[in-house]
Formats: structure tokens, sequence, C-alpha cells
């Protein structure tokens, strides 16, 4: 990993910004944290800025209450920190348009930037790039990075309770093939620094509210389409019927896993009306099916081979998913 110019620039104490993607994951956010304690520990001044606001299942993480978010802070508090930042470090996506409203507000300033990222097809340049393909999580890549740093010695069980939560849910809990043993080993290292496994993984998995398993109920007895001759299944979800659950920011997160889940399906989709009217798409495929090239070319999206997303504006839920039916046997059989 080439650090020695981000080392540099970090020899004076800065004001760094840190941003994830919006609508956060556990991979975003505990990236952006780690990174966020580990430069206040080095004496930058660190805030972390989020595009909108982040699901309830990830408040635990240390140092989350700090967080400000686009859609509940004044925008002239977020205005001024971005102002004043030296540095900007976008962290597990690495195109501007992926921060939304907070995109305008970002794209004017011309401080320093550094990108840590692992999505495939990187859009944009940045003066520090921490960009790898093929690093499970972006929290595996601050992970390096701190060891590169030689800070290991400063990484702590909040840094690592929060790099832990990415590593965990990126991997979907161990079991994709971006597990390898430099993963476990790293792992490993963290439940030395004195990161509770168990209880990170509670608080993920077993945090549900009743309302989210009983729309889980209802999406998959009413809302799953599955055509095992072509190898997929998707839920369609109205806006309307995420209102009447009263479903919460990422109660929808694992969703497109059941639908993958069955037997003879290799592709599943989540389509979702979301509060705009657009619909957002998620995207699930086992070995050599590439759902990010399927986002790219039809939902302006993008991600990893085998878990995307994108969003699409100006069609119907019906028009998407039937997009979708028209065009996923592209990919399934190319
Ligand atoms: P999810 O389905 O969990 O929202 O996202 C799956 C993966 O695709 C994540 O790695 C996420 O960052 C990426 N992704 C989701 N939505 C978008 C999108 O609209 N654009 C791009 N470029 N990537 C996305
Ligand atoms: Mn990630």
């Amino acid at each position: 990993m080439e650090v020695q110019a981000l080392q540099q620039y970090l020899q004076i104490p800065r004001k760094v910004v840190i941003i994830p993607h919006v609508k956060p994951d556990a991979d975003a956010l505990g990236s952006c944290l780690a990174w966020k304690i580990y430069l206040q520990k080095k004496g930058h001044i660190a805030t972390v800025i989020s595009p909108s606001e982040y699901p309830a299942f990830l408040k635990w993480m240390p140092q989350a209450d700090s967080v400000l978010d686009l859609e509940f802070h004044p925008q002239t508090l977020i205005v001024e920190t971005l102002q004043q930042a030296e540095l900007l470090c976008f962290l597990d996506f690495n195109g501007i348009n992926r921060m939304e409203q907070l995109s305008k507000l970002v794209s004017a300033l011309t401080c320093k930037k550094m990108v840590a990222d692992h999505h495939i097809g990187k859009e944009d340049n940045f003066d520090f790039e921490f960009w790898y393909v093929e690093a499970a999580a972006t929290c595996e890549i601050i992970y390096d990075l701190i060891i590169a740093l030689r800070d290991e010695h400063l990484i702590d069980t909040s840094i690592g309770e929060c790099l832990y939560a990415g590593i965990m849910t990126d991997t979907g809990s161990f079991k994709y093939a971006t597990t390898t043993s430099k993963i476990h080993r790293i792992v490993a290292n963290l439940i030395e620094k004195g990161v509770n496994t168990e209880k990170i993984h509670r608080n993920i998995f077993d945090n549900n509210s009743l309302e989210k398993l009983k729309f889980l109920g209802y999406a998959l007895h009413t809302k799953l389409v599955v055509n095992v001759p072509k190898q997929y299944a998707y839920f369609y979800i109205t806006r309307q019927e995420l209102l009447d659950f009263h479903t919460q920011v990422g109660d929808t997160e694992g969703l497109v896993n059941y639908a993958l889940s069955i037997k003879g399906v290799s592709v599943a989709a989540l389509f979702k009306e979301d509060k705009d009217g657009s619909i957002k798409i998620s995207l699930r495929s086992i070995g050599d099916i590439n759902v990010r090239n399927l986002s790219a070319k039809y939902f302006n999206g993008g991600g990893h081979k085998n878990a995307a997303g994108g969003k699409v504006e100006g069609k119907t839920l019906d028009e998407v998913r039937f997009l979708f039916e028209n065009v996923v046997s592209e990919f399934v059989n190319p």
C-alpha cells in the first residue's frame, strides 16, 4: 500500500471530513467511524458527514451519535464544516454522485481528497487513492491503511468494533468468496484487541422490530416473484407498503438474500419505491453472474460482481421489474 504521500500530509494536525455513501451500511459507517477515531488519536479534527440517515441497528457504533447527517442536521452547520475541511475522505464509494444531495455541496470544494473503496469501476480521481476491488470490505482497507501507517498499536476496541462490523456484514458473516485467510487473521487480531464479536452480531442481526418481521412475512408471502427456469427471483415493494408496515430505514436490508436463497435461483433483486418516487434496486447473484454490469447497463448503478445496486427515476415500479424480467437472461446466460 502506497501511503507515503498521505503520511506526509497528515504530519501536521488537519481538519478532516469523512463521508460514507448515501444510506450507509455497516461497512460504510464502520470504516468512517474507525478512520475518524484513528485520526482523532493522531491529533486531527475529524467529522463524519453522512448524505442520509443511517439505520438504527448501527447506532451502537462508537461515536455514531457524532455523525452529522444531511437529512436531520442544519445545512448551515454542514456547509460550514465542509468549508473548513482541509481533507475530504470518501469511504466505501468512489463516485461523487453517490452522495446525492451532498454531492452539490462537495463538488465545489477544492481541498485535498482521499478515497478508500472496493467497488468496481472508479468514477473520479482523488489526491490519495486506496482503491482495491479485491478487498472484502472498505473496513479491510482502513485496517491495512492504519497498519501501513505503522499505527497498529492505535487500533483499540472502539476502532476494532467498527472495523469488525463492516467486515462481518460485507462478507455475509464470513461466507462469501471474499473471505480469505487474511480476513480471518485480521479478525483474530481485532478479537485480541478486545472486540466482542458476539455482541456486534447480536446488535446487527438480532435487533429486529416486530414491524420489520411482520413486513418480512408479508413480503415473502405476497411480494416475491420466482422464475426457476430463468433462475431469478425478486421482491417488489411500494412506498405505501413500507408506510403501512411502519418500516424504518434499513428494514429492507437483507430481504434480497431470501430471494437468492431459493433453490435454483442464481440472481435475486429487490425493487423498492423510494420517498421521492424513484425506484431503488438491490441485486445479488452467485458465481459468474455479474450483477454489477446488469446494474450499470440498465439501472444507473454499480457495485460488485455479486452484489450491486442502482436507482431509476421516471419509471414505475412495474416498468422497472418488467425491464429486469426482460433483460436478466443476458447476464444469466451471456
Ligand atoms: P445494496 O443492495 O446493499 O444497497 O448495495 C449492494 C452494493 O451495490 C453495495 O456495495 C453498494 O455500495 C452498491 N450500490 C448500491 N446502490 C448503488 C448505486 O445506486 N450506484 C452504485 N454505483 N452502487 C450502488
Ligand atoms: Mn463495502
